[in-house]
């Protein structure tokens, strides 16, 4: 393809992703495909002959697009929002387009610079005390992550490291590898499958503690965890806190449990994957009380923030813990002499090259300004609310628990089995996507304002669908 062709097939591919969103809402939310229908549709081999960017471009029209579920549509309520928008599609573009890979800061200065400022723009909009960012005096600093996983993950193995070297540091004949195996992460049994995951991955035995009826971990769970666990001879090294957890919204205080990691010299990872971007609105910024407690505290902005995926911004306190962790040298790596605080983003990551996700970002913050992305946090919770308003005014259905930012729990007073008959019936016909959560043990179907294009006669749509199948179900 040469560049005049990438022009058409660029314009082309532009215009498709506009029409895309401007029919959004004639699409069913769910696709009409069958498990394991494109490869009955796609041969079996890779072509040999290159094949016209016009053909090929017809058949994503026509083979790949009828796999796609419409995440935008404001009839997906499903999980988390997916974020997206016009500037960060084109930054996204621009960032293909200059394919640079920021290994190192001569690799790419902006690539490194442009995230050392987006973040501490953006940690300064969210509130985050001051030794979290780059700007500080300090060693804090923020970086951009693929994904809550990698955060936490680089966190739990960051803490496992400083934690064998606070106690090397007490006593130098300390057996290294069996002190790796007594150490214990912490979280509560509403964390995210990502964070028992980050256990396996940095071989460290993940306790899922019991949350309370509010979907919390407290501070009395987590000390007496502690204290049974350091009778057994093992010793606390990592706790997250989740600050929105996925099935219910809910938030861990971590004004309790920030103290007791003090104490006892435990890393705090925050994770708040969906909700962080709420903080961007000084009303919520309670909910993060405690925040000076933390190590380190990781958001997606891929989620609410209207940033597409990947762009997990992270921010640690010290990131000497990072680099003393993760440095690796080869002489192929060693950067100029830079003689100005910038960080080696390469030891505060898992991979080694690092894509140009600040720009997104960056794009984003500009095109809509902090006013804007606020306007669209409380919009979306605003929705949630009259979402919330609908529901309760069915005495056929119960709203539980309070709805919190844009998720609303729903069930049907008749019991679990008429809930899960609701929502299979309802994904049946594909015009609304959900899926369920436990509440205080009862189902309940998550209801998430998942589009940023959503209104008000969005949710009335999506009301209606539900009330009429709690009618055929004579609910
Ligand atoms: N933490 C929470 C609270 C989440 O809701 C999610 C995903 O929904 C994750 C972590 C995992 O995020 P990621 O896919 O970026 O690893």
């Amino acid at each position: 393809m040469d560049s005049q062709q990438f022009r058409e097939f660029g314009k082309l591919a532009i215009d498709f992703v506009a029409d895309f969103y401007d029919s959004v809402r004639e699409r069913d939310v769910l696709p009409s495909v069958e498990p394991g229908y494109l490869s009955r549709i796609l041969p079996e081999e890779a072509p040999e002959e290159p094949q016209d960017w016009k053909k090929v471009f017809e058949d994503f029209k026509e083979k790949i697009l009828p796999g796609v579920t419409a995440w935008h549509s404001p009839q997906f309520h499903g999980y988390f929002p997916c974020g997206t928008s016009f500037p960060s599609i084109v930054a996204s573009l621009l960032t293909d387009g200059l394919g640079m890979v920021g290994v190192t800061w001569i690799a790419s200065p902006v690539c490194t610079e442009l995230e050392v400022v987006t973040l501490n723009w953006l940690g300064k909009l969210l509130g985050l005390p001051e030794e979290f960012l780059n700007c500080s005096p300090g060693p804090g600093g923020g970086v951009i992550q693929g994904s809550a996983s990698e955060a936490v993950l680089v966190c739990l193995l960051a803490a496992k490291d400083k934690t064998i070297r606070r106690l090397k540091a007490l006593n130098e004949d300390l057996d290294e590898d069996q002190t790796k195996i007594k150490l214990v992460a912490y979280t509560s049994d509403q964390c995210n499958s990502a964070i028992e995951k980050s256990g396996v991955l940095g071989s460290m035995k993940m306790r899922l503690l019991k949350a309370d009826h509010l979907g919390r971990l407290r501070a009395q769970t987590l000390t007496e965890a502690f204290e049974e666990d350091k009778r057994k001879g093992l010793i606390p090294c990592y706790v997250v806190a989740t600050l929105g957890t996925t099935g219910l919204c809910a938030f861990d205080p971590l004004e309790e449990l920030g103290p007791i990691c003090e104490t006892e010299n435990v890393w705090l990872h925050v994770d708040a994957a969906y909700a962080g971007a709420a903080f961007l609105c000084p009303e919520y910024r309670y909910l993060m009380e405690g925040i000076s407690y933390a190590d380190s505290f990781s958001f997606n902005a891929h989620k609410w923030l209207l940033v597409n995926l990947a762009c997990s911004p992270m921010w640690v306190k010290d990131s000497l813990d990072l680099i003393k962790a993760f440095d690796v040298q080869r002489i192929y790596l060693n950067d100029i002499n830079l003689k100005v605080k910038i960080p080696d983003y390469r030891h505060w990551q898992l991979p080694l090259g690092r894509r140009f996700r600040a720009l997104k970002l960056w794009m984003v913050m500009k095109t809509y300004g902090a006013s804007g992305l606020k306007k669209h946090i409380r919009n979306q919770v605003n929705l949630a609310q009259y979402f919330a308003k609908l529901v309760r005014s069915d005495e056929r259905f119960l709203v539980d628990p309070e709805p919190s930012m844009g998720l609303v729990c729903i069930r049907l007073v008749g019991g679990d089995e008429l809930t899960r008959t609701l929502l299979n019936n309802l994904l049946e016909k594909k015009k609304l996507f959900m899926v369920a959560a436990f509440s205080k043990g009862r189902l309940i179907i998550r209801i998430v304002i998942g589009s940023q294009f959503t209104t008000h006669s969005d949710v009335e749509v999506t009301w209606k669908l539900i009330r009429d199948e709690a009618d055929n179900i004579g609910a």
